[in-house]
């Protein structure tokens, strides 16, 4: 059975699977763009995934994200570069004084704990169930529920949306 790279759904060489983690690795390719490139390359290439994505640093702040991010967080006219991962996805909590990060119900937190557990280890998490408590429409925060995938190249984690909601029959094809 071919390899299939979980970021852009290209089929991977022998080498290149046995390379990285075989069920759910990155290509060659991907890699190359996201690392190697950088700037607007790198832009380019995840603005070209059809799932939302957004680049995450270290320190937990957002990069960049690409263009099925911007529509999914309703962020198509604002600024998100530099800003915590929390506000950018509208997490109630970022709004709390301590911030996104900090607070109580952050060590709890699915997607935070991916992001810094792919940063610590290298390794790939995927369509992992996280809550999110979205307060980005008026009124009481919704609590919504995804899947979301990890995986570190070079210095920033990836971080993807897989789907929202319950997962569909096929999730393992969902990408
Ligand atoms: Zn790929």
């Amino acid at each position: 059975m071919p390899t299939i790279c979980a970021w852009c759904a290209c089929e991977m060489s022998g080498a290149e699977a046995a390379n990285g983690l075989v069920s759910h690795g990155i290509c060659e390719s991907c890699r190359d763009n996201i690392f190697f490139q950088g700037g607007a390359r790198m832009q380019e290439y995840i603005d070209s995934l059809k799932l939302p994505v957004a680049v995450i640093n270290e320190q937990g702040f957002v990069q960049t994200i690409n263009t099925a991010a911007r529509r999914f967080l309703q962020k198509e006219t604002v600024p998100v570069e530099g800003l915590p991962g929390g506000v950018v996805f509208e997490c109630e909590y970022a709004r709390h004084p301590e911030g996104c990060g900090n607070t109580l119900h952050c060590s709890a937190c699915a997607i935070r704990r991916c992001v810094i557990y792919t940063f610590d280890t290298g390794e790939p998490q995927h369509q992992v169930p996280a809550t999110l408590r979205y307060c980005g429409k008026p009124g009481v925060p919704e609590e919504i529920i995804m899947y979301i995938s990890t995986e570190k190249v070079g210095e920033v984690v990836l971080l993807r949306i897989d789907w929202v909601g319950d997962a569909p029959d096929d999730a393992e094809h969902a990408v």
